[in-house]
């Protein structure tokens, strides 16, 4: 172990890497991390966290209309100041950024500010031409936003510029139907945009379940976003005066100002060497990994969303915090993949955990689903004709609640307490034995019928 320069050297240090080099070092490692852009990685820099913030200061559009029929007095037309807002979210990502330095530094964790590549089963080269030896190696690079080839496409942008626009286009098109496409449609549509999202099937959110996500469809055209389905692109053409002239199959073209390209993440292995340390790309160009996160290099782990086995932050933390109490801690740990809730930020929420009804037909044969279709008490007094839904899906045999899914304000806050009955298999009873919190939304989750 002496004979190499560190114990472990992590590249990228975003959710799943930070969590590694930390408890690593804590542990007692000697750890490096090298990192290309920002320390905090996508979820910090530009996902999850200024995506969320920006979710907030959408929101405020239909909290003003609603408002007035609480009794207060707003503007019949309030200003909505995009720079206002995006300097204070930059700066708050800024902050965040600080704080994961920090705490890497704390722990002793050195930080390298370069590209790095691996160049054989121990050894890790930096852009700025060095070459360093680690006994191990952690593949913690994520994923990038996937942009179609297209005529065009460099006129596009996607989530990664997204946060650093100099105004809100007056017309957006997205193209995607996952959630990322999803949540900028609202975000765009209550900042004023009009907004267009086009995709190649007709359907949103796949994974999700097929009664919430109609919902959630059936209420954005309601609210004017524009769904054009079956639409594969053609071509993006700038015109004179700087507009985007979109051309598409099976739809007329559409002109914006602004198009967004929401069409999925690749693993962000392209250069990265693995080659040379005997490693295969799957077809996505993810890493594969056995249950320990351990490549087939023997010294060479991955974590997070470039093995792309579920991509989410959560997940990437486990796995990093799994990997270094099994490698470094001397307690072997395994992430359990089994009911991760998981949320579109959209206008509104959609959460969900464990099976879909149709997941849970075809693995279970014989399920119960129960539905509670209601208008928010909020939304009523607004006057916002705004349905929520919630489905709880059984299996038949045993009562347990194997899936839980819904669409209404605050969906993600309420399910994350409600997964943690999904996930210790409690039963139907178990939750119409609890007493309802009155007057409330979650309420319903114990009083389906
Ligand atoms: P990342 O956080 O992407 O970190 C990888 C790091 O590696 C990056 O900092 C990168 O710069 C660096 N890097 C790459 N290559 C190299 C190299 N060769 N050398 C040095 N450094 C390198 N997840 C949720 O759970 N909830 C959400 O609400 C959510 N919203 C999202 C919204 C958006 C717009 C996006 C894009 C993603 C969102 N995600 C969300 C997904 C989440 O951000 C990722 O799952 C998570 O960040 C994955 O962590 P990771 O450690 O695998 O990779």
């Amino acid at each position: 172990m002496a004979g190499y320069d560190y114990d472990l050297f992590v590249i990228g240090a975003g959710s799943g890497g930070t969590r590694a080099a930390r408890v690593s070092a804590a542990h007692g490692a000697r750890v490096a991390v090298a990192e290309e852009y920002r320390v905090g990685g996508t979820c910090v820099i530009r996902g999850c966290v200024p995506k969320k913030l920006l979710v907030y200061g959408a929101h405020f559009a239909e909290d003003l209309k609603d408002a007035q029929r609480f009794g207060w007095r707003v503007p019949s037309a309030p200003e909505f100041d995009w720079k206002c807002l995006q300097e204070n979210v930059l700066a708050e990502v800024d902050r965040i950024n600080g704080a994961y330095t920090s705490t890497l530094e704390s722990h002793s964790v050195e930080i390298i500010p370069e590209r790095a590549v691996v160049t054989g089963p121990n050894s890790v080269k930096l852009a700025g031409g060095r070459e360093v030896t680690a006994e191990r190696i952690l593949i913690a690079v994520g994923a990038r936003p996937a942009v179609p080839e297209c005529k065009g496409s460099e006129h596009g942008i996607t989530s990664n510029e997204v946060f650093h626009l100099d105004a809100i286009p007056r017309r957006v098109l997205i193209a995607g139907a996952g959630y990322i496409a999803n949540e900028f449609a609202g975000i765009f549509h209550q900042f004023g945009a009009h907004v267009t999202l086009i995709n190649r099937s007709d359907v949103i959110l796949r994974s999700y379940d097929a009664q919430i996500r109609d919902r959630l469809l059936q209420i954005s055209m309601m609210k004017g976003i524009d769904f054009r389905f079956h639409a594969e692109f053609a071509g993006i053409e700038k015109q004179a005066d700087g507009s985007l002239k979109v051309s598409m199959t099976n739809h007329d073209p559409v002109e914006v100002d602004c198009v967004m390209f929401a069409t999925g993440r690749v693993p962000n292995t392209e250069g990265l060497g693995l080659e040379s340390a005997g490693i295969e790309l799957d077809a996505k160009g993810a890493v594969p990994v056995d249950e320990d996160s351990q490549s087939s290099c023997p010294s060479i782990y991955a974590v997070g969303d470039v093995t792309n086995r579920v991509q989410l932050t959560p997940v990437a933390i486990r796995e990093g915090q799994a990997f270094a109490d099994t490698v470094f801690g001397g307690k072997p740990t395994r992430v359990d993949y089994d009911c991760i809730p998981a949320a579109v930020f959209s206008h509104p929420p959609i959460a969900g955990v464990g099976m879909t009804e149709s997941e849970a037909k075809q693995k279970l044969g014989n399920v119960r689903v129960y539905t509670s279709d209601f208008r928010a008490m909020k939304n009523v007094l607004a006057n916002r004709n705004e349905r929520c839904l919630y489905k709880m899906i059984c299996e038949a045999e045993t009562d347990r609640v194997v899936g839980l899914h819904m669409i209404g304000p605050d969906a993600p806050e309420i399910l994350q307490a409600a997964a943690i009955a999904v996930k210790a298999r409690l039963t139907k009873a178990d939750f119409d034995a609890t007493v309802a919190l009155h007057p409330s939304m979650a309420e319903e989750l114990v009083l389906m019928r």
